[in-house]
C-alpha cells in the first residue's frame, strides 16, 4: 500500500488523499499469468477470500461482519495464512488485529511510508512512529509527521455513535471543546447521508502545527491544533464533516464505478475538495461569507490571466505545492457554480449516485452527468466571475 497524505494550506483543512480499499492486494492478481492461470486461481480462492471479497462491496455496512469473520479466520489459520494470501492489510483497518498488521509489516520489511507510522501513532506506540519517521525521512512528506512521536495520549477517548476522538494530553480542553459540537455534527451527517456512513469517524489532536495526514485504514484523520485557539474549535467540527464527505462518497463511488478510483485523479480531487468545502460551509452556515470570498479570489485570478484553469483538472497534486495558487479555494468556487446551475439536488447526486455507473472514467462519468465538458464548465465558471 502506498502512503496516503498530504498537506494543505490552512492547517485546519486537510486534504483527504483517496481511500483505496484494504482488499487490493488480495484482489491483485499476477499480470503475467495466462488467462487460464487466472481461471484456476480465481477458483483456488477459498470461501474466506470470497467472502470478503463480497463483504468488501460495502466496507462500511459490513464493517462488523468482516471483523468477526476476520477475526475467526485469523483463530484458526493464524497469521502466516494472511501473510501467504498477501491479504494482511485488511489488518489494518480494525483496532482488534491493527497490533498484528504492524507485526506483519515489520517482519515483511514494508516499505509503508506513513501508513505503518499512523498506524503506530494509533496505539500510541510513539517509539516506533519514531523509529518510522527515522526511516522515511528522505520522503518529501516526512516532514508533516516530524512531531507525531512526541504524542502523549490523554489516555481518554470522546465517543459518540459515529465519532471517536483520542487527544494529546496538552490538548485537552480543546479536544473537549470540539466535542460539545458532537451533537450537531452527528445530526448533520446523518441528515446528509444517512444510511451511508462509516462505522467510526475517527480523529486524533495532536499536540503541533502543520498539515494533517490521514490513516484511511482505520478512517483517522490527525489535526494538528497546538496554535488553534479554543475559539476555533468549530472549524474542527467543520472538518470532520468535511472528511465525512470525502469518506462516504468514495466508498459509494467505488461501489457503483467499473473504473478504480485512483489516488491520483486530479480532475476527481478538483471535484471532490471543492464539495467538501461546499459542504462544510453549510454545516458552518459560512455559505454566502465564504463564497463571496472564493469568488472574488477566483474573478482576481480571471482578470490576471496569467493562472491556467484547466490545470485544476490535470495537475491538481502539482499545483498542490504551488503556493502562488489557493487551489481549493478555486475548486470552492467552482464547486458553487456547479450547484448553482444545475441545482442542489443534482449537484450532490453526482458524488452519491444510486445505481451503477457505465462510464469507463470519471472524467467521461462527470461529463456525461453534466452534457458538458469540464473544460466547457470551467470556461462558464470563469466567464461568470467577471461578468
Ligand atoms: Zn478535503
Amino acid at each position: 500500500m502506498k502512503s496516503y497524505l498530504a498537506m494543505k494550506k490552512t492547517k485546519l483543512f486537510i486534504l483527504l488523499p483517496l481511500l483505496i480499499y484494504s482488499l487490493v492486494s488480495c484482489k491483485e492478481k499476477n499480470k503475467t499469468q495466462e488467462t487460464t492461470d487466472k481461471v484456476q486461481l480465481d477458483q483456488k480462492k477459498d470461501g474466506y477470500l470470497k467472502r470478503i471479497d463480497q463483504l468488501n462491496i460495502d466496507f462500511f455496512k459490513n464493517h462488523n461482519e468482516i471483523e468477526k469473520v476476520v477475526l475467526s479466520k485469523l483463530e484458526n489459520e493464524g497469521s502466516e495464512y494472511f501473510i501467504e494470501n498477501k491479504c494482511y492489510d485488511i489488518l489494518a483497518r480494525f483496532e482488534s488485529t491493527l497490533e498484528l498488521y504492524c507485526q506483519i509489516c515489520e517482519k515483511l520489511n514494508i516499505d509503508n511510508t506513513g501508513g505503518l507510522l499512523t498506524s503506530y501513532l494509533h496505539l500510541n506506540d510513539t517509539a516506533n512512529v519514531k523509529k518510522q519517521y527515522e526511516l522515511m525521512k528522505d520522503d518529501e512528506n516526512a516532514f508533516i509527521y516530524k512531531e507525531f512521536h512526541k504524542y502523549r495520549d490523554a489516555g481518554k477517548t470522546l465517543e459518540s455513535k459515529y465519532i471517536s476522538i483520542k487527544y494529546d494530553e496538552r490538548v485537552e480542553a480543546f479536544a473537549n471543546a470540539v466535542f460539545t459540537h458532537v451533537n450537531d455534527i452527528e445530526s448533520f451527517i446523518i441528515q446528509e447521508w444517512d444510511g451511508l456512513l462509516p462505522p467510526k469517524i475517527r480523529v486524533i489532536l495532536i499536540y503541533s502545527d502543520g498539515p494533517g495526514p490521514y490513516n484511511p485504514s482505520l478512517n483517522e484523520t490527525f489535526l494538528p491544533v497546538k496554535s488553534t485557539p479554543i475559539s476555533n474549535s468549530f472549524q474542527v467540527a467543520g472538518s470532520i464533516v468535511h472528511e465525512t464527505f470525502h469518506l462516504v462518497n468514495l466508498n459509494l463511488l467505488e461501489q457503483k464505478c467499473k473504473f478504480e478510483m485512483d489516488n491520483d485523479m486530479n480532475s476527481f480531487k478538483f471535484l471532490d475538495e471543492g464539495s467538501a468545502q461546499l459542504i462544510e460551509s453549510k454545516f458552518m452556515n459560512k455559505f454566502k461569507e465564504n463564497r463571496a470570498e472564493v469568488d472574488e479570489y477566483s474573478k482576481s485570478l480571471v482578470l490576471d490571466n496569467t493562472f491556467d484553469f484547466n490545470g485544476l483538472k490535470t495537475s491538481w497534486f502539482e499545483l498542490f505545492s504551488n503556493p502562488d495558487v489557493h487551489i481549493y479555494s478555486l475548486a470552492y468556487s467552482f464547486a458553487y457554480f456547479l450547484e448553482e446551475k444545475y441545482g442542489e439536488e443534482k449537484y450532490k447526486a453526482l458524488f452519491l449516485p444510486t445505481t451503477k455507473i457505465t462510464e469507463d472514467s470519471w472524467i467521461a462519468y462527470v461529463e456525461n452527468y453534466f452534457g458538458l465538458s469540464i473544460d466547457e464548465l470551467i470556461e462558464e465558471w470563469k466567464q461568470k466571475r467577471i461578468e
